[in-house]
């Protein structure tokens, strides 16, 4: 389906980058599966107003069973389907992060505070998004700065081939290829023996070329690859290649706070490593 305006059934009025979604927007409505939507805003020892979404049985009769709306709700709005993201979310851990309850995690900010709150109807989590980007962050560097993690997801060299003698070979070709071309103009090589000379150096070029290009599998981690230190790799990437590092490397739960009161608790993010140590 070809970009272009919410479906004519919506009054979001949104322009959307793909509208393989939109056209089915009107699916995704709690009142096809036969549910009304309450919606009520509460205060609770003194924390920020937040709004409460549940969902209640309506008066009127589902168009699809509760279970199969659920599924497909769960299958249209799941981000791995998305080929064109659209726009890139600006929190790190946003869509990637679940809620202790399975659904991911999304930010939404009162009074300039932004928050990671739970995607299902009950809005049971409140998390600080700052502190658990920095948090997740913090994990990611730590975690590849491991002596242990230097060679995590690092592709397999294709037998066979050195890949870096082959690099070698190149640079030293490329200098034969400059000390021939001083020769000719230093009188000491004929324009016959320069051409033969440079046709031979270019041919070999090709053939590294090629033989590198079939040796190397991308590597996922590449920009963390022997360097000293993943913080100041991690700090340099921007937003996009973090989140896509960070979907490789671990599973983020946050759990209900158990602790009280002001401030970040960090036992309340679970963090599992994904790619084998
Ligand atoms: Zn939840």
């Amino acid at each position: 389906m070809p970009p272009g305006r919410c479906s004519p059934g919506c009054r979001c009025g949104r322009w959307h980058a793909t509208s393989a979604t939109a056209g089915c927007r009107p699916l995704l409505k709690p009142a096809v599966a036969g549910l009304a939507v309450h919606t009520k805003t509460i205060r609770e020892n003194g924390d920020e107003p937040r709004t409460v979404t549940t969902l209640h049985p309506a008066s009127w009769p589902p168009i699809l069973d509760r279970a199969l709306w659920q599924a497909v709700t769960d299958k249209l709005t799941d981000p791995s389907r998305t080929t064109n993201p659209g726009v890139e979310p600006r929190w790190l851990c946003s869509g990637i992060a679940r809620c202790h309850c399975g659904e991911l995690v999304y930010v939404r900010s009162v009074n300039k505070r932004p928050s990671y709150v739970c995607r299902g109807p009950q809005a049971h989590l409140r998390r600080s998004a700052p502190h658990v980007d920095a948090y997740a962050g913090l994990w990611v560097c730590e975690y590849l700065s491991r002596d242990d993690n230097r060679d995590l997801l690092r592709p397999p060299a294709r037998p066979g081939v050195d890949a870096g003698a082959l690099r070698i070979e190149a640079i030293q070709l490329g200098e034969r290829k400059r000390a021939q071309m001083r020769m000719h103009a230093a009188g000491d090589l004929d324009d016959a023996d320069l051409a033969e000379g440079l046709k031979e150096i270019k041919r070999r070029l090709a053939g590294i070329t090629a033989m590198l290009a079939a040796s190397t599998t991308p590597d996922p981690l590449a920009e963390f690859r022997d360097q000293p230190d993943a913080e100041q790799v991690w700090d340099a990437l921007p937003l996009a290649r973090k989140r896509a590092v960070l979907r490789l490397l671990a599973a983020i739960t946050l759990l209900p706070a158990t602790r009280r009161g002001k401030g970040f608790d960090p036992e309340s993010v679970r963090v599992v490593p994904l790619a084998a140590g």
